[in-house]
C-alpha cells in the first residue's frame, strides 16, 4: 500500500483557479475527510486524484510513481458519485459487474467479488433488482459495491450521503465506516457536513477558495482552530 501524496496542485478551468496550491500526504489506511463550503474546490479535488480531471499544476503521486498522464482506470482507485449514476437498465448483479469486465477479469472471479461486496452491504437478496426498484440507501449501498469490488487501493467518495434522509444517512455512515476498517485501504471522502466529518475522520482537511485552511485530527481541528473560519465550520467553541 501506498502514500498518496499531492504537491502544489493546481486546477483552473479557462481563467478561473479552482485548485491553489494544494500540499498533502495521505498515508496509507487513513480515511481523510475533505469538508468546506460549497464551491470550495472539494469535487474538484477528488476528479482530480481520481484522474477525471487533468490538473493544470503541480504533481499527485501514489507511492514513488506520479500519476501524470496515468488513465483513471489503471490509477488503482474508485469513486463513489453524489447521485449514483446507476445503470438503470441493468440489475444490481449488472451494475457492479459492469466495470470488472472491462478491467478482462474471469467471470469466476467477477462472480466471487460481487458475491463478496453484496454480503459486506447486505445487498444479496437485492442482486436480480434493477434501479428503481430500491430504496435510495439501498441505490447507494450499490454505489458503493460497485466501486468495491474493483479492490481500489484508494477509495474515493464525493458526498455519498447526501441524497439520502436522516436515519439511512447514519445507516449507510457506519457502513462506510465499517467498510474502511475491514478493507484496511485509504479513503478520501468528500462532505460538506461537519457531524460526518467528526465522527468518520481520521484527520480533516478544511478547505477554503481552493486552498487548505488547516489539517488535523477531529480533536485538534476542534481544540486548536487555526482561524475563525476553522473553528465556525468545525463548531468549535473557540
Ligand atoms: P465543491 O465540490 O467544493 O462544492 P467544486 O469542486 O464542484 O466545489 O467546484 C469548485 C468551483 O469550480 C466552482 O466555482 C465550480 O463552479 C467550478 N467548476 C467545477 N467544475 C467546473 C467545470 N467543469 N468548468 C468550469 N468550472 C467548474
Ligand atoms: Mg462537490
Amino acid at each position: 500500500m501506498s502514500r498518496l501524496t499531492l504537491r502544489q496542485v493546481r486546477k483552473s478551468f479557462k481563467q478561473t483557479e479552482v485548485l491553489r496550491g494544494i500540499d498533502l500526504e495521505i498515508a496509507p489506511g487513513e480515511l481523510i475527510v475533505f469538508v468546506g463550503p460549497s464551491g470550495c474546490g472539494k469535487s474538484t479535488l477528488l476528479r482530480c486524484i481520481a484522474g477525471l480531471e487533468e490538473i493544470t499544476g503541480g504533481d499527485i503521486a501514489l507511492g514513488d510513481r506520479s500519476l501524470a498522464g496515468v488513465a483513471p482506470s489503471r490509477r488503482g482507485m474508485a469513486m463513489v458519485f453524489q447521485s449514483y449514476a446507476l445503470y438503470p437498465h441493468m440489475d444490481v448483479r449488472g451494475n457492479m459487474a459492469f466495470g470488472l469486465k472491462l478491467m478482462g477479469l474471469s467471470s469466476d472471479e467477477v462472480e466471487a467479488r460481487i458475491a463478496e461486496a453484496a454480503r459486506m452491504l447486505q445487498l444479496t437478496p437485492l442482486l436480480d433488482r434493477k434501479p428503481r426498484e430500491l430504496s435510495g440507501g439501498q441505490r447507494q449501498r450499490v454505489a458503493i459495491g460497485r466501486a468495491l469490488v474493483r479492490q481500489p487501493e484508494v477509495f474515493l467518495l464525493d458526498e455519498p450521503l447526501s441524497n439520502l434522509d436522516a436515519a439511512l444517512r447514519s445507516e449507510v455512515r457506519l457502513e462506510i465506516a465499517k467498510l474502511h476498517e475491514t478493507i484496511g485501504g485509504t479513503t478520501i471522502y468528500v462532505t460538506h457536513d461537519q457531524v460526518e466529518a467528526m465522527t468518520l475522520a481520521t484527520r480533516i482537511v478544511v478547505m477554503r477558495d481552493g486552498r487548505i485552511e488547516q489539517v488535523g485530527t477531529p480533536r485538534e481541528l476542534f481544540e486548536t482552530p487555526a482561524n475563525t473560519f476553522v473553528g465556525t465550520f468545525i463548531g468549535s467553541p473557540r
